[in-house]
């Protein structure tokens, strides 16, 4: 039960005085549902007025307050503004402009020859100085209004103005909460309490950029993924130590790497112990991280145990199940595969198989999470790309078995040191850091826009050759639709020339649809394969060797370079063109080659987190309970150090968060919606 004194702030944002219908959709959009939402709504930047007698004081861009006369009213033809001609005590002259067909309102609002204040962004229109809907002050206000000002990110239909009004209202809201810090780390930062802190993000451009709040969420996260470690760390797992007799009858064409090995023994250390592993692995794409997972899976069905396989999509959990079964070969393992898309009977057999312990490792969707889905004795769990799965989900297939399984994370996604603590908490890491031998590298071109045309063309003589390629579509921010359109539009533009040898795949297309186009691609019936983003991870077709990214500069570095990772899987040579337009910021060049310069995604993700202060480095903004909402990256890296020993501190000496403090601690696990780790807490 959340406490109650967080009621008022976890109130929707649809109750607050003034939002109606109209504010839905943007709020909405902003992710600003919750009263809590708009506390944390940091100002994009500050607005500064400068109070000027004169207009030739004051430089075009400024925002000003001044005293004008109006003059004149000029309303052009239906389609052009209205504009009210007015002059400053010197007699300069400033044109007024107002759109929209009411021109009773301006009217009223400046008078002839009444002297008014007003304040706006002066403007150079043609050879005249002008104001685009000045704000009229009266006197009165005049005293009142900030000279320096918070401009909020904002959506369609919800303006810096309502959005400030609708911030004040929420932080009204906001209650005095038991501190949650450890007192002298507060008194060393210099940090002020939590409402405070709010009060002033949205009231002080220059609060010493208090990071404060960040730490909040950092704390927060880091002590809710102790409580997960610790609560694991109670529970009973079984002991795995299979014989090797399946492990050995896999017959590969290749030797392991090092790094494998490494990390097989690593996991193998793990499942011996009757504690349950929580562990990740990491390794860049291609390095072979299904074989290691493969070979914990087998330990468990030589012990007489089941496992499971997570995969994020349903393109993945197929491609996956068939790559095992070809493992598998020849080998008395019964391998199934659940998705959302199993219905009727062929469900209910697998289900059945699942409860009867006839089916060894399952391989799936989300949907083998579902509370319909009993395992006879499932002790080992491989989630693959687990970043796409939320923390929660997590847990589910934790609490499946009597006892807990061992869990396996794997991800692909580079994520520099600093950040793991953050993403993965207590995980013990198991790292592949080395690619199998002879693999091609990835030669990568940045390349101008307006070179589209030489890049067709290279594209078709690739396919002349009986090349395959990717081509990925733009990602439009927060626009599922558009997204679509983007790559509608270019798969219809490519099909003028390559007719039907162009597929198209996109997020919104049904599974069996995306399967079907993925496979004529993975046959090569398909040369071309238009995408979305839904291509990120993990897809394998040997033969596609050219990657074609447009708008490259739109995507975080670490998405790149796994997008990148879908071609050089052959032995071809492997070619990725980035696509920019013309007009780059230094960091956006900067980002760019170095994709060209590494193949190392470590390397990348470090190098990412230096090139920028915040982004969407993490991919976390969309991905829901794991993510950070406040903190930034590079807040992250510099905070994660003290959060984490101050969270480990606190269960130390209060494992139960009994205490005063510890109960200030349930707090902030509520507020920032961490609080699947209070559960464990009291389920103990
Ligand atoms: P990822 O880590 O991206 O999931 P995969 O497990 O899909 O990588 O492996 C990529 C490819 O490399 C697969 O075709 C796999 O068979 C192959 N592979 C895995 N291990 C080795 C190895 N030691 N030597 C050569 N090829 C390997
Ligand atoms: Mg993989």
């Amino acid at each position: 039960m959340r406490p109650e004194i967080l009621n008022p702030l976890f109130g929707e944002t649809q109750s607050l005085k003034g939002v109606g219908k109209a504010l839905a959709k943007p709020l909405e959009k902003l992710r600003l549902t919750r009263v809590k939402d708009l506390l944390y709504h940091k100002p994009s930047y500050w607005m500064r007025r400068k109070h000027v007698e004169e207009l030739d004081e004051a430089d075009v861009g400024l925002t000003i307050i001044v005293e004008v006369t109006p003059a004149d009213y000029r309303s052009g033809g239906p389609r052009s503004p209205f504009r009210v001609q007015a002059t400053d005590a010197q007699g300069n002259y400033i044109s007024l402009t107002f759109f929209g067909r009411n021109t009773g309102w301006p009217k009223k609002l400046l008078p002839l020859g009444e002297s008014k204040i007003i304040s706006g962004k002066l403007e150079r229109y043609g050879d005249e100085l002008q104001m685009l809907h000045p704000d009229v002050l009266e006197l009165a206000d005049e005293k009142d209004i900030a000279l320096v000002e918070p401009i909020y990110p904002l959506a369609d239909g919800l303006g810096n103005k309502r959005m400030g009004q609708l911030i004040a209202q929420a932080v009204n809201l906001a209650p005095e909460l038991p501190e949650w810090i450890e007192p002298s780390l507060l008194v060393s930062k210099n940090w002020s309490d939590w409402r405070s802190d709010i009060i002033s993000l949205h009231s002080q451009e220059d609060r010493n950029e208090s990071d404060r709040l960040a730490y909040d969420e950092i704390f927060a996260n880091q002590l809710a993924f102790m409580l997960v470690r610790a609560s694991n760390r109670r529970k009973k797992g079984v002991s795995i130590q299979g014989d090797g007799r399946l492990r050995d009858q896999i017959n590969l064409p290749f030797e392991l790497t090092g790094a494998q090995k490494r990390c097989i023994s690593e996991i193998e250390g793990d499942l011996a112990q009757s504690s349950p592993m929580l562990r990740l692995l990491q390794g860049d794409v291609g390095s072979g991280k299904t074989l290691v997972a493969l070979m914990a899976l087998l330990n468990a069905v030589e012990a007489g145990y089941q496992g499971a396989f997570l995969a994020p999509t349903e393109i993945l959990a197929r491609q996956h199940f068939e790559g095992l079964q070809k493992l598998l070969t020849g080998l008395p393992v019964n391998l199934a595969i659940l998705t959302g898309r199993d219905k009727g009977k062929v469900r209910e057999s697998t289900l059945m198989g699942l409860a009867d312990g006839s089916i060894d490792i399952l391989v799936g969707t989300h949907a083998i999470f579902q509370e319909k889905v009993q395992y006879k004795n499932l002790a080992m769990a491989v989630i693959d790309e687990q970043h796409k799965f939320g923390v929660s989900q997590r847990l589910m297939l934790t609490q499946k078995a009597d006892h807990t399984p061992h869990l396996l994370a794997m991800t692909a996604t580079p994520i520099p040191r600093t950040l793991t603590l953050s993403q993965y908490g207590e995980m013990d890491v198991s790292r592949i850091d080395e690619l199998p031998p002879g693999r091609q590298t990835i030669e990568t071109r940045v390349i101008a826009d307006a070179r589209l045309p030489e890049v067709v063309d290279g594209l078709a003589r690739h396919i002349a050759a009986n090349g395959q390629a990717y081509w990925v579509c733009p990602l439009v921010e927060e626009s599922e639709k558009s997204d679509l359109a983007a790559a509608e539009e270019r798969a219809a533009i490519l099909r003028t020339r390559f007719g039907d040898q162009v597929g198209l795949v996109h997020g919104r297309m049904k599974g069996p649809e995306k399967d079907a186009v993925m496979e004529r691609f993975q046959q090569g019936n398909i040369k071309l394969l238009v995408a979305t983003t839904v291509i990120e991870v993990g897809v394998d077709v040997p033969n596609a060797s050219l990657m074609i990214i447009e708008a490259a500069d739109r995507f975080g570095l670490a998405q790149l370079h796994q997008l990148r990772g879908r071609v050089g899987r052959g032995d071809v040579k492997s070619n990725c063109l980035l696509l920019r337009g013309d007009t780059l910021s230094e960091t956006a060049r900067a980002r760019l080659s170095l994709l060209r310069e590494t193949n190392d995604g470590f390397k990348i993700a470090e190098e990412d987190l230096r090139l920028r202060g915040a982004g969407e480095l993490l991919g976390t903004r969309q991905s829901g309970d794991a993510g950070f909402r406040i903190a930034s990256p590079e807040q992250i890296s510099n905070l994660i150090a003290a959060a984490t020993d101050d969270a480990r501190l606190l269960l130390d000496r209060d494992g139960g968060l009994d205490s005063t403090r510890g109960q200030a601690a349930r707090i902030a696990l509520y507020l920032f919606e961490r609080d699947w780790g209070v559960s464990l807490l009291r389920s103990g």
